[in-house]
């Protein structure tokens, strides 16, 4: 079959047919964009204020990224770790050069990350804190999201990404996100980590209070416990920072990294930290087929060039505070959360239709996602003044 002379609605009898029904996506069926507006097949067009939950901080198909993915196609895709490529050691010190890390181990999803941060975080905990085998524990936040692995929905709170898929992952403890009294209490000798969204993304875009992260590092310091900072979402420019724990002049043992790091081209994640944290990994500990493989360090380099400019992080805070601004004068709003070009736009208790709004959003050409009471505003850092003002417009209409 060929896809170009297919309808909307085949398209989606035929996911709906074969397709296990993992979402239940928007009823448009996209099919190019560039920049911050993506076209569906049925020729009409939309600004994106999604952003591919930050994996399209770049915009879609951004030329530098382009290019450097189809030079690549036309060299060598996939090495595995057996061998050396020419692209990972650049890609690996580039990472390190950009976050103000020393060393980097890469995969491919964010939950893949997450999984793997855990995995050190336990080995550092008996070989080098000397906790007893097989009791380490890793401290979570209430409401985190951290990707949907089995370990780590072992330690999510949203009932519906645990149901059914027990049993469960021991040695996670959750303690309400801000509350330093509560970290401090559940915090023990055989404690290896404190993981962390720096900035917490599904549950709404919760900037923690002002000082707590760097209680936390203190904590973690007075009682021998690594900080990790999954900065799968909030990191690489989308909260206005190379990092978001930037804004607290903190820094984490390990960080998580993923989404924008293969620039919405293709998956690309890392954990990124201490030397000496990371090398309790040795050969033959962890690996992965295709993670570090020569496509995604060419393109994550490419990303990582784009950053290490400070452009995109400079759009965020500037966009970001312009866009805030417009969204605090809207009808209906009660609260605007986040940093940099990311809000979370809390609506009051009429408004609170779930996908209602979206879909009216949609149906005005503007892609947002609700969640759970709120609109999340996350367009790719591309966007410019006037391309805001549109989509506020659209909400502002929408709202009323
Ligand atoms: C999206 C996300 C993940 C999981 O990333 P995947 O690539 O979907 O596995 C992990 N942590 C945070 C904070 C995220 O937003």
């Amino acid at each position: 079959m060929t896809v170009d002379t297919m309808s909307a609605r085949d398209h989606m009898a035929l996911a709906e047919r074969w397709g296990a029904h993992d979402s239940v996506p928007f009823p448009v069926v996209l099919s190019h964009g560039e920049g911050a507006w993506i076209h569906d097949t049925e020729g009409r067009r939309y600004l994106d204020f999604h952003g591919g939950y930050s994996a399209t901080n770049f915009g879609h198909r951004h030329p530098v990224l382009v290019a450097a993915a189809k030079a690549q196609l036309d060299r060598l895709t996939l090495s595995t770790r057996a061998f050396h490529h020419d692209h990972f050691g650049p890609f690996c010190q580039e990472l390190a050069e950009l976050t103000g890390t020393e060393k980097v181990l890469l995969s491919n999803s964010g939950g893949e990350a997450v999984d793997t941060a855990v995995k050190i975080a336990r080995k550092w905990a008996y070989r080098v804190k000397g906790v007893p085998d097989g009791a380490a524990e890793v401290i979570v936040a209430g409401a985190n999201f951290h990707g949907r692995t089995t370990t780590i929905v072992s330690f999510s709170t949203n009932a519906a990404h645990r149901a059914g898929f027990g049993p469960f992952t021991p040695g996670f403890k959750v303690v309400p996100y801000g509350d330093i009294d509560a970290l401090r209490a559940a915090i023990t000798d055989n404690t290896a980590a404190v993981l962390l969204e720096s900035i917490q993304g599904e549950a709404g875009i919760i900037v923690p209070p002002k000082g707590y992260l760097a209680e936390v590092r203190d904590l973690c310091d007075d009682t021998n416990t690594l900080l990790v900072a999954d900065e799968v979402q909030c990191g690489l420019a989308r909260a206005g920072t190379t990092l978001a724990m930037d804004h607290e002049g903190i820094r984490a043992d390990l960080y998580t990294l993923g989404k924008s790091l293969g620039g919405g081209l293709v998956p690309v994640s890392a954990v990124v930290g201490r030397a000496d944290v990371l090398g309790v990994i040795t050969p033959g500990d962890h690996g992965s087929t295709f993670g570090g493989n020569p496509l995604a360090c060419a393109v994550g380099r490419a990303a990582v060039r784009l950053l290490a400019t400070g452009e995109f992080q400079e759009r965020s805070r500037e966009l970001g505070a312009y866009l805030h601004s417009r969204l605090n004068e809207l009808d209906g709003v009660t609260e605007v959360r986040g940093r940099g070009l990311w809000a979370g736009v809390q609506l009051d208790e009429e408004r609170v239709a779930g996908r209602r709004v979206t879909e009216a959003l949609a149906e005005r050409g503007l892609l947002c996602k609700e969640a759970r009471g709120h609109l999340r505003v996350a367009p790719p850092l591309v966007v410019t003044h006037e391309e805001i003002d549109l989509g506020v417009s659209i909400i502002a209409d929408v709202l009323s």
